[in-house]
Parts: C-alpha cells; structure tokens; sequence
C-alpha cells in the first residue's frame, strides 16, 4: 500500500536523522559553541531506526532512505545500521521501480572521517554518497565551518570515489558574499574529479537566525555563473528528485541546483524525515510533528504506528511557505532536523 498524501504526492523517501550531533559548526547550521545536544537516552536506537524503516519501506513501498545527521558519521558503529536497513525489501507489488529489492541506501555528510568508513559503508550496502564542501579555500573553509579539515573532506571524497561510490555528489550551499564567488571554481573541481556537484539555495534554517532573503544566490544567478565558463543543457524532468540539473556540453559531466527558495518543488514533493529522537515530520519545514518513539517506547504495534504514519502524510501540507506572510520558521535548525 502506497503512502499517498491529500494532494496526490506518494512519499517514497524517508530522511533518517541519526543523530543531533556534529564535528563541525558551520556558521549557517549552528553557533560555535554547538547546540544543547540530546541526551543519549532520548536519540533513537539502532533497533527502533530499522524498526521504523521496515514499517515505511515494507507496508508503504517507501524506495529511499538517506542517513543525515547532525553529522551522521559521529554516530558510533553506523555501517551496523546500514547494514541492516540493507536487508529490507521493498514490496515486490509496489508500484517502487525497486520493488522486490533492498530500497536505496544513502548518506549525506560532511566527509570528514569518510576515509575511515567509506569502504565499510560499502560493503554494509550504501550506494550513495553526498558530501558538503562548501569552498576550496582552506581559510575561508575555517571561517564557514569552524574547523580545519578542508584537507580531510577532500580526502574523503577521493575515499568514496575509490570505495566504488559513484557519482560521488559535492552538496554546496551557497550565501551570498561568502562563497559565491567560488560557484565556478567549485563546478569545475567537480569536472575534474568526476563528481556532481549539487549548488544549494540558502534555506531559513540556521540556528543564529541570520537568514535574510538577499543572502540567497538563485538558480538562475548561479546557472548563468557556470554556463558562462562551461556551455550547459538542462536535463528533462527531475520527477520528485530536490534537484533542476544540467549536462555540459563539452561532456564533462554533470550539475545540479536545489532551488528551495526561488524555485520551490513541493508539488512533486516525496520526502518525509524522522529526526533522531523519533519525531516524525512531512515537511522540512513543518511546524509539527508526531512523536514515534513515544509510542514504540508505550508499546505500540506496528499497525498503530502504521496507522499514525499515515494520519501524519494526510495532513502534510501543499509546501513551504519561505517569503509568504504565512511563512513560520520551524522551532528545529538543520543540524536537528538532517537534510
Ligand atoms: S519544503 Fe517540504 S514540501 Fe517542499 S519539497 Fe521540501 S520537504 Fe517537500
């Protein structure tokens, strides 16, 4: 049975938001000084995470499931989870082009320690790999993240290559006046390595509440950038996938743009996350949300947190509302919600 929400919209992707916590502090996500992290007690085990997982991809045909964090890779002994999210199966009824496999596994982070774990995360079962760089300047690399490691982030990304990931995806979010000076410098490190790099539109989501409408570099300011130095073709129809992407057409690969602000594609939305204490959210940006973990923690059956998964997808709304009078920035930041 499909997760079909009141506009249509069948969610086939599931965020998983490991853990709160991070080795970074990037200035868009959250303050120096870190955030009040959750208490261990609170964050979701291994178990109820493939618990929860096995009720979406096995009773409602979900085909996704991206590990975000926080920073993912600081959970302990996380290739245990992929693994067993590994041995999931999607219905062989379901309508999923994956139906009768294991869904699609993939992890967003900030690459830090994937040299570490980029062969272990392979052979637990992840396909794919999206690693934040957002400069390849190594000062300002310290000024946005707070920390030194532009050296290892470029290493984990040569990591995931050499574990067999591919296309390894480069996610950079771009604000104005700090990094977007560097948009065709940062498209052509991805043509020469071989990655695709995925331009981010700056979302209302950063712990200092610094967001303002004019930090936001659009799509069509950040194309125009890149097809100015390599001659770009859109590629057709993007299905529910975040990203508009284009082929250059010298042949040196592929990029992409995630316009969350200027170009809003909630009407082919397919996402829904679960945040690392269990909350269960059908926007990015909801301003509400459905306590899973109290009820696995109550006892509940898995019929009845079935039942509360869909109650939840029938109210999930039209889309976010970033720049309408309406808008209400969500309570959580980023870093607690998981990308
Ligand atoms: S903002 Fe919400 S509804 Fe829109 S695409 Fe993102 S998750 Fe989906």
């Amino acid at each position: 049975m499909d997760l079909i929400d009141s506009f249509g919209r069948t969610i086939r992707d599931l965020r998983l938001s490991v853990t709160d916590r991070c080795n970074f502090r990037c200035t868009y996500c959250m303050p120096e000084e870190g955030m009040q992290w959750l208490p261990r007690s609170e964050v979701l085990t291994f178990e109820e995470f493939e618990r929860l997982a096995r009720i979406f991809v096995e009773r409602f045909g979900v085909d996704g499931l991206r590990l975000t964090g926080g920073e993912p890779t600081v959970r302990a002994h996380l290739p245990v989870l992929v693994r067993k999210l590994a041995q999931l199966r999607v219905p062989a009824d379901s309508a999923s082009p994956l139906a009768g496999h294991k869904p699609d596994l993939s992890i967003t982070t900030n690459g830090a320690t994937f040299r570490l774990l980029a062969h272990e995360f392979r052979d637990a079962g992840l396909d794919r790999v999206n690693i934040s760089l957002d400069t390849l300047q190594p000062e300002k690399f310290l000024r946005i993240t707070r920390r030194d490691d532009l050296a290892r982030v470029l290493d984990g990304i040569t990591a995931a290559q050499e574990a067999g990931f591919s296309p390894v995806k480069i996610n950079v979010v771009v604000e104005r006046g700090v990094n977007d000076d560097e948009i065709v410098d940062l498209a052509r490190f991805g043509r020469e390595i071989g990655a695709e790099v995925r331009f981010i539109e700056f979302m209302p989501l950063d712990a200092s509440g610094h967001w303002l409408n004019e930090k936001v570099v659009g799509q069509d300011e950040i194309v125009a950038k890149v097809a100015a130095a390599f001659p770009l073709e859109p590629i057709p129809s993007r299905g529910a996938a975040p990203a508009d992407r284009w082929r250059y057409l010298d042949g040196g690969g592929t990029v992409g743009v995630i316009p969350s602000v200027t170009k809003p594609f909630c009407g082919d939305c397919d996402r829904v996350r679960l945040t690392a204490e269990g909350q269960f959210r059908t926007c990015l940006f909801a301003n509400d949300e459905f306590d899973l973990r109290a009820m696995m923690r109550a006892d509940a059956d898995d019929d009845q947190l079935a039942a509360e998964i869909q109650r939840a997808v029938g109210l999930k709304w039209a889309g976010h509302q970033i720049n309408q009078v309406t808008f209400v920035r969500p309570s959580r930041t980023m870093s607690q919600i998981g990308g």
